[in-house]
């Protein structure tokens, strides 16, 4: 078989290829049971061992310590959205750091069940670096503070979580870690709960994860729709109603493959977080050396997982734009066009993209230079 295009996409999101042909191999008879794990009861014996496996993986591979659960839920990463307030805001105060759309669309449907501050905001630094975290307007008796650790549309990612108790403040915190869950360790030790769709980097959509401290459990508004409680769904192992069985399943092969996975030297989710540093940094260094490509985001505060870049000056034509849209799908590479509201190009790296894909990529705009620069 032909080798398959290189595809960028910000989400739904490229898979590991090993995982597609499992999933194909398996799709008809999965171990003999003589069903898809799509017409299996998510209550029998062998979809059970599926997601009980899935869920350890997934454990083991975050190190998630012992007093969090795992919750396998619906509704994406917008959802949750409003079900982090209905749960976790008692009605009071939510703080939110926005560093970019998501974490700004967050704030947004909070402030429909809580009273809502924006402690810091990234527009105050023309969208380009997270404020530091001594400067962000804390209240001392916020339910919770958000913050979205991996900006998938502008391309910034917090590269270390804030210690909010070292910044005076006692409220859990709350991360939206949708786009770079799995392509780095998270510090637990400063995290009350995380939420994440899995359509960027671990799997097809329809899955959601919550990985929430016990203590948080219990707290939900009586609006609180009953399979959004999150102390309902811990209690009933995530089968309250009925999970997305085909998108656990695919998740937890994804998990496996990076359980496997070797790199540098490294297995695991050590080696995928070195294949994704090495593939951010000769993207990110490719731009910084172009003439007609740039990338704007302060180098301190720039995403491994979405890159997002422009074409320079007065280059930045629609034409051009397109011109190298049009260029990069010929030479199978896939989906690079920028979110519609900040425009340009976005290449996402995530776990799935190849340190040769990468490759391909910086080869090709340094031949798009040189016939366009
Ligand atoms: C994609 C994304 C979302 C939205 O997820 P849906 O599944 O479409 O609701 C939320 N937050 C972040 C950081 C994302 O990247």
């Amino acid at each position: 078989m032909n080798r398959r295009p290189f595809n960028f996409s910000a989400g739904p999101a490229a898979l590991p290829e090993e995982v597609l042909q499992q999933v194909a191999q398996e799709m008809l008879d999965w171990h003999g049971s003589g069903m898809s794990v799509m017409e299996m009861s998510h209550r029998g014996k062998e979809f059970v061992s599926i997601c009980e496996q899935a869920e350890a993986d997934l454990r083991e591979l975050l190190a998630v310590p012992p007093q969090f659960r795992i919750l396998f839920m619906q509704g994406g990463g917008l959802a949750e959205n409003a079900i982090v307030p209905l749960n976790l805001s008692r009605g009071g105060k939510v703080d939110v750091v926005v560093s970019g759309s998501w974490s700004r669309k967050s704030a947004q449907e909070a402030g429909r069940y809580a009273d809502v501050r924006i402690a810091a905001d990234a527009k105050s630094n023309g969208q380009r670096a997270i404020p530091a975290a001594a400067e962000w307007q804390l209240r001392g008796d916020a339910s919770y503070v958000h913050l979205c650790s991996n900006e998938t549309i502008d391309g910034l990612e917090f590269h270390e979580l804030p210690d909010l108790k070292a910044l005076g403040c006692d409220a859990p915190l709350v991360i939206d870690f949708s786009s770079h869950v799995l392509s780095r360790p998270v510090d637990w030790s400063r995290v009350g709960l995380a939420f994440g769709g899995a359509q960027k980097n671990i799997g097809p959509a329809g899955l959601t994860l919550v990985i929430i401290r016990e203590d948080l459990l219990g707290h939900a508004l009586p609006i609180c729709p009953s399979a959004f409680d999150y102390k309902t769904v811990a209690e009933a192992q995530s089968m309250y109603n009925t999970p997305p069985t085909f998108s656990i399943y695919v998740a937890g092969l994804v998990f496996q493959w990076l359980k496997r996975f070797e790199y540098g030297g490294k297995t695991g989710l050590a080696a995928i977080e070195q294949r994704n540093i090495d593939k951010a940094t000769l993207l990110y260094q490719a731009l910084d050396h172009s003439a007609l490509f740039e990338n704007r985001v302060a180098p301190d505060c720039r995403s491994r997982m979405n890159v997002p870049f422009y074409l320079r000056g007065t280059h930045d034509t629609p034409e051009l734009n397109q011109a190298f849209l049009d260029e990069a799908r010929e030479r199978q590479l896939l989906q690079l066009k920028g979110h519609k509201s900040v425009g340009g190009m976005r290449a996402s790296i995530y776990n799935a993209m190849s340190l040769e894909g990468v490759h391909a990529l910086v080869d090709f705009l340094k031949d798009f230079e040189t016939r366009h620069g």
